[in-house]
């Protein structure tokens, strides 16, 4: 609860230049002792949208000699368990126009306090895409200095830190073999890689680092296993999706790659007894569903190799964004808002009926986003830096007493599935 709204008081031992406005991430106060101010980033947003220069930094005490006098504009909060929030901006004296702009800023934000719930998806990363990170973090490290290139070959999905991470180590994009020397090392993303590839690999002698998702290189090689058996293969999935042209290769000329239920409807074959389907891994399950009846309205006979390519990644993440999006006044997307990933969670999340606000950095929250608000939940898009969802976190804890569960859906398949 904020308590006495927001005072305002001279201090000496605080330097801000003309201009400037300092945003305390902790500040001492006589009779409060060191006040922890976690809303400080919130705080900086809202001045640098009223074109001011806002400077985080912790004051931790007010009688440094050195200092110039500062005005101070400070709301409190005191929590349940008797602890106090501060929320805060230091001003220079004599700067009418940015000590209204901060005595405007805290005003909104002792506004905007409040106990809260947070709802937090898990990490956008699939268990796929975290083990080709690790594979070409490995990489990377173990091959940096040694005069051998690492080449990540074809979009490859990461974490924005892994990528930095590996362009400081030397590890370099390639769309195609074409651009590796002899002797470099060449990274398989997780969607895998055709066998024409790693044969070119070989034949160059470039060595190969496989970063194939576990569940594709299944579907991989039951591919190969039907195609040496004489199957035909339906391929449900999008053609231009990563994963379909290594999984159709291993079944050259076998393989017919079916987008929707139309397409089942009219697509050819020479022998209907001797067909298999399977849904491309990473596509969710459910788009499926259509196209799997469609398929075997019209071929009775089909064979359903599903285990051994059914990936739920996709399928659990738009249900995690379902559950969260139901149970919270605000959802808020986490990362580059013109990412198509962050587009996609904020279209999953409105479709559930919820306000939306996608957010690139935790300044970004605006008081009004919070206006009524009781239970916020938050998503991260891929392009969302692994530090985000803390720094929201840690921000809304200074606006009040924030209690944060994580809710995540996750089918786990029991049973071998070869
Ligand atoms: S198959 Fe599933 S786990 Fe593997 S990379 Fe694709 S989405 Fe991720």
């Amino acid at each position: 609860m904020i308590e006495a709204g927001i005072r305002e008081f001279q201090a000496s031992g605080i330097s801000v230049e003309r201009g400037e406005v300092l945003v305390p991430r902790l500040i001492s106060v006589a009779g409060d002792g060191v006040l922890s101010c976690g809303a400080a980033p919130l705080v900086a947003g809202s001045l640098r949208r009223r074109n001011c220069q806002a400077r985080l930094a912790p004051v931790p005490t007010l009688d440094d000699p050195r200092g110039h006098d500062a005005i101070v504009y400070l709301a409190t909060c005191r929590q349940d368990d008797g602890g106090v929030l501060g929320i805060a901006a230091v001003t220079p004296p004599q700067d009418k126009l940015a000590a209204a702009h901060a005595r405007a800023s805290v005003e909104e934000w002792a506004t905007a306090a409040g106990n809260r719930t947070l709802l937090a998806a898990g990490s956008p990363w699939c268990s796929g895409a975290e083990h080709a990170a690790a594979a070409c973090r490995e990489a990377a490290a173990a091959h940096a200095g040694s005069g051998r290139t690492v080449r990540l070959l074809g979009p490859v999905a990461l974490p924005p830190e892994v990528a930095d991470e590996l362009a400081a180590l030397g590890a370099l994009h390639v769309s195609s073999l074409a651009d590796a020397q002899p002797g470099d090392v060449v990274v398989i993303a997780a969607h895998g890689a055709a066998p024409e590839i790693r044969a070119a690999a070989a034949e160059r002698e470039l060595t190969i680092v496989d970063a194939t998702c576990p569940v594709i290189r299944r579907a991989q090689d039951k591919a190969t296993r039907l195609a040496d058996r004489g199957q035909h293969i339906v391929l449900i999935g999008q053609p231009g999706a990563a994963a379909t042209g290594p999984i159709a290769s291993r079944a050259a000329g076998q393989v017919t790659v079916v987008e929707t239920t139309a397409g089942a409807a009219s697509m050819r074959v020479g022998d209907a007894r001797r067909l298999s389907y399977m849904v491309q891994p990473g596509m969710p399950v459910e788009a499926a569903g259509g196209i799997v009846s469609a398929l075997r309205a019209r071929f009775p006979a089909a064979k359903d190799t599903r285990p051994a390519g059914l990936c739920y990644a996709a399928s659990d993440r738009a249900a995690t964004v379902r559950a969260i999006a139901v149970g919270s006044d605000l959802v808020l997307v986490l990362g580059d808002p013109q990412s198509p990933d962050a587009r996609q969670l904020g279209a999953q999340a409105r479709d559930a009926g919820a306000k939306v606000a996608q957010i690139a950095t935790v300044s970004d929250i605006t008081p009004a986003m919070l206006t009524g608000v009781t239970t916020i939940g938050t998503v991260e898009s891929t392009s969302a830096p692994a530090v985000l969802a803390a720094e929201v976190i840690a921000a809304l804890a200074g606006l009040g007493q924030l209690s944060v569960g994580r809710r995540q859906v996750s089918t786990e398949m029991a049973g071998n599935p070869a």
